[in-house]
């Protein structure tokens, strides 16, 4: 399998490189050239009733091709889903007629972010054993991707990872799941600025080729399209559990960046029989505006209590435009440009007429975040976060104005009411309390550096931390 930039400019790779470099050289994102191969309904009649870790083997293998042996593949799939606590992985729960959640929670953070980097921390080490170097990875995070990508990578000796929050700017749980990790490959640095200012101190050091270099800095962030790849899996499993091939279902999915969602898309085009793809915004709703209008126009962040889903530039839209685009990749890279340049960027209709459907897109405020964390609890004594509740309510409304009825939909629950127990506090009155392997998170010692919002302390600090300089 190879993968190809949506920019067109950067040289078609392989499955290995893909994984290493996140984003492709021309600025673009990979995206497969060719397929993958989809399943018919005798393939997909296969999946049913297996271990959540054997589908998730299934599906990488056709991303990965012949790059990772299938037996070592299995293998690494079968360690990393052992780690969660629901035998289940993803279970669903139903919560009302014809309306599910599908816990994606499950996971050692606490939010679906790992159930792509667990796999992800595992296959780099694989790849890197085989080549022989190591990389040191670097990202910022505000909130959920940081400690899923430390846990990942904590104790594993082909890697080094620094990761950059925004001192005082993330949520309590959120900086404890990250500093209290002690492993001599971790690194945690608060940076005094905001999550913009962490972002861009990363982006500068992946654009100083001499530094990237001498590092071997490699990235995790959601634009990596193995993420994606792995994000693919609990669409088919989930659909399955429901009646898939023989019967159409539907997803609501609690959005920021775009790459759950679109992974949603990916598993259509794979053979799964999805009606709908809900797409739910908060108050930050330019994803909702974009497939409502066709219009991209940049907005100030405004901070809300589902803070994971803060985000103005969804990085992974860009390869839903490929896709709308028909694989055009002149016509992806003028409206990146139009985007750099203007701050907003207009879709032809006829190209936003392709994805609708199954694109439909819906906002929550906080207000009604709030509601139907309450409205869930007394209808079926569920305590849901408050991502996850923009999900339903998106849902909800959905389910009101679409003629579907009898069509499942399944709202994906993306964290832990835990992570988030403010809000969930405000809405019933109740603290979530923290499961077991974490429960003593708030008596652990914490370990970070705190850095100024400068580079060349931080480029100092790194230098001095990693030991990827001589591989
Ligand atoms: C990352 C995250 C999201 C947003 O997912 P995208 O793939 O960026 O759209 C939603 N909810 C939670 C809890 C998250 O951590």
């Amino acid at each position: 399998m190879r993968y190809i930039s949506t920019r067109g400019r950067a040289k078609a790779s392989g499955f290995e490189e893909v994984l290493l470099a996140g984003l492709a050289e021309d600025g673009g994102l990979y995206v497969p050239e060719h397929g993958p191969e989809p399943f018919d309904a005798e393939g997909m009649r296969r999946l049913q009733g297996r271990d959540y870790a054997e589908v998730a083997a299934e599906i990488l293998s056709r991303f990965a091709g012949d790059a990772i042996d299938p037996d070592r593949l299995a293998e690494i799939t079968r360690e990393s889903y052992a780690g969660f606590t629901h035998r289940a992985v993803a279970p669903l729960v139903q919560i009302g007629t014809d309306e599910w959640l599908l816990e994606l929670f499950h996971g050692p953070t606490l939010a679906f972010k790992d159930f792509a980097l667990q796999v992800l921390g595992r296959l780099y080490q694989h790849v890197l054993e085989k080549r022989n170097t190591r990389v040191t990875i670097v990202g910022a995070t505000s909130g959920d991707t940081g400690s899923a990508a430390i846990e990942a990578i904590r104790g594993r000796s082909r890697a080094s990872i620094f990761i950059l929050h925004p001192a005082g700017k993330v949520s309590e749980v959120q900086r404890l799941q990250m500093t209290t990790v002690h492993a001599p490959n971790v690194h945690n640095i608060a940076i005094d600025g905001t999550f913009d200012d962490c972002q861009a101190l990363v982006k500068a050091m992946f654009n100083d080729a001499a530094f990237r270099k001498e590092m071997h800095l490699s990235g995790v962030n959601s634009i990596n399209w193995v993420r994606i790849a792995l994000q693919v899996v609990y669409y088919f499993t989930a659909a399955l559990a429901l009646g898939a091939p023989d019967r159409k279902v539907s997803f609501c999915v609690p959005s920021g960046n775009f790459g759950n969602v679109f992974a949603g898309l990916v598993a259509l085009r794979m053979g799964l029989p999805i009606s709908r793809l809900v797409v739910a915004s908060n108050e930050n709703d330019i994803l909702t505006r974009v497939l409502c209008t066709g219009e991209h126009r940049l907005a100030e962040v405004c901070p809300t209590i589902s803070p994971s889903m803060d985000i103005q530039i969804s990085s992974n839209f860009e390869r839903l435009l490929f896709y709308m685009h028909e694989g055009d990749a002149k016509q992806v890279s003028a409206l990146m440009h139009d985007l750099a340049d203007k701050g907003v960027f207009r879709i032809d209709p006829q190209a936003m007429d392709s994805i609708r459907p199954p694109f439909v897109a819906g906002r929550c405020d906080d207000a009604q975040t709030l509601s139907t964390i309450a409205s869930v609890f007394a209808e079926t004594g569920l305590v849901i976060d408050p991502h996850s509740a923009v999900g339903v309510a998106v849902a909800r409304q959905r389910m009101k104005e679409d003629d579907e009825a009898g069509t499942p939909m399944i709202s994906l629950a993306t964290a832990h009411p835990a992570k988030f127990p403010d809000a969930v506090e405000r809405a019933i009155g109740i603290r979530p309390a923290l499961p077991a392997h974490l429960a003593d998170l708030h008596r652990r010692p914490e370990h970070y550096t705190s850095l100024p919002n400068d580079l060349p302390s931080l480029m100092h600090h790194i230098r001095a931390h990693a030991d990827a300089a001589q591989g």
